[in-house]
């Protein structure tokens, strides 16, 4: 029987789509080749990339200014390829500092021009959004992380700022319909809530592009793979092909308002279960709660294993929290199904009835 996998990623999927990406990897329908011996220039390969490149403009509600890349490196590589594409050598950005992501994207950045940290939540050990801060005039960009992964907290509304925004959305893209008319750069990891390891999404704003004067090495430059439509080199075709299953399925639900609606309902009812609780704690400030991944620690760690074990004894996968911070993390992506996430808080009812009071 599969598992409930509250995995923060590589994540869950569809079932649809994990069974017709099991289906092309023998037969890619129609071609009588599997889709990972076709030629990323095959007439197939191109239409599959061109839907992939189609629908996040078309679920984000984003018009032609705005180009789609997918490109190898993680989002990790991001980190370094905003800044030497977009920050000028005398140029400063901004970035807001929402803790682990945020803190290797600003080390990368110093390497191309200077950074100012805007605003930082690392004194309250990351486990909130700042607010209540001026962004400087004249930024390149303003850089934020609009979701951080490892502590469940998420921007609920994009900071105010007549510079351009940059978003890490590697975990929580396509969650929730979200105006991205003030950004000049999105990216994401696919492994979270779009698709397989082995691509990640780029969403870039053309006038962003070309206003630099360092070389940039050809692969490492934005406008080879717009030029190209990510065909300069072989591209990641099966993860693709897979991210682009899961935008279809993503359309076919109702899009990023049913998909909100859904993550919603599947977050409110861990975080009651947290809050209805007193064993429980939840990491994140209230205001600033993801709905991709809710964070909690039982106020008695002790009891830290039986609670992994009743988890386990339920079928539930990868439940403990990062390593980074300890306790337990829900990560409920898009695929998530409401079923899976009732089964979780059952546990954590029958455990927070029992413990209550001992904790
Ligand atoms: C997972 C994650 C990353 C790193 O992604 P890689 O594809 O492993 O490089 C970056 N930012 C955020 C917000 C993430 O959740």
């Amino acid at each position: 029987m599969k598992k409930h996998n509250f995995s923060s990623g590589p994540a869950i999927l569809p079932e649809s789509v994990f069974a017709e990406a099991a289906q092309a990897v023998k037969e890619l329908p129609g071609e009588g080749l599997s889709i990972l011996e076709i030629s990323h220039r095959s007439k197939a390969f191109t239409e599959i990339l061109e839907e992939a490149c189609r629908l996040p403009k078309e679920l984000l509600g984003l018009d032609d200014q705005y180009e789609v890349l997918y490109l190898t490196g993680g989002a990790s590589s991001q980190f370094y390829m905003v800044p030497m594409n977009i920050l000028g050598a005398e140029e400063c950005a901004g970035y807001i500092d929402t803790g682990a992501w945020s803190v290797k994207a600003i080390k990368e950045a110093k390497l191309f021009g200077s950074v100012e940290i805007v605003a930082s939540s690392k004194v309250d050990g990351f486990t909130c959004i700042p607010k209540d801060y001026k962004v400087p005039e004249d930024l390149k960009y303003l850089h934020i992380t609009s979701n951080n992964t490892i502590y469940g907290t998420q921007f609920h509304e994009w900071p105010g700022t007549e510079s351009p925004l940059v978003g890490d959305m590697s975990s929580d893209i396509f969650s929730r319909p979200t105006d991205l008319s003030r950004f000049g750069l999105i990216y994401a990891g696919a492994q979270k809530n779009l698709g397989p390891a082995g691509t990640t999404l780029v969403i870039v704003r053309k006038d962003m592009l070309g206003k630099v004067e360092r070389p940039i090495p050809t692969m490492l430059d934005y406008r080879t793979h717009v030029k190209k439509n990510s065909t300069f080199n072989t591209p990641p075709v099966f993860p693709i092909y897979v991210a682009m299953l899961n935008l279809r399925w993503i359309k076919a639900q109702g899009g990023l308002e049913e998909m909100a609606r859904r993550n919603q309902r599947k977050a409110a009812l861990v975080y009651e279960a947290i809050d209805t609780f007193d064993i429980y704690s939840g990491v994140a400030a209230i205001a600033d709660r993801s709905l991709m991944n809710a964070t909690f620690f039982l106020n008695d760690h002790s009891l830290d294993q039986e609670f992994l074990s009743r988890c386990t004894a339920a079928n539930i996968s990868t439940i403990k929290g990062h390593r980074s911070v300890g306790g337990f993390r829900a990560s409920m992506y898009n695929a998530m199904p409401y079923e899976s996430v009732e089964v979780l808080v059952d546990v954590m009812d029958k455990f927070g009835r029992e413990y209550a009071g001992k904790a």
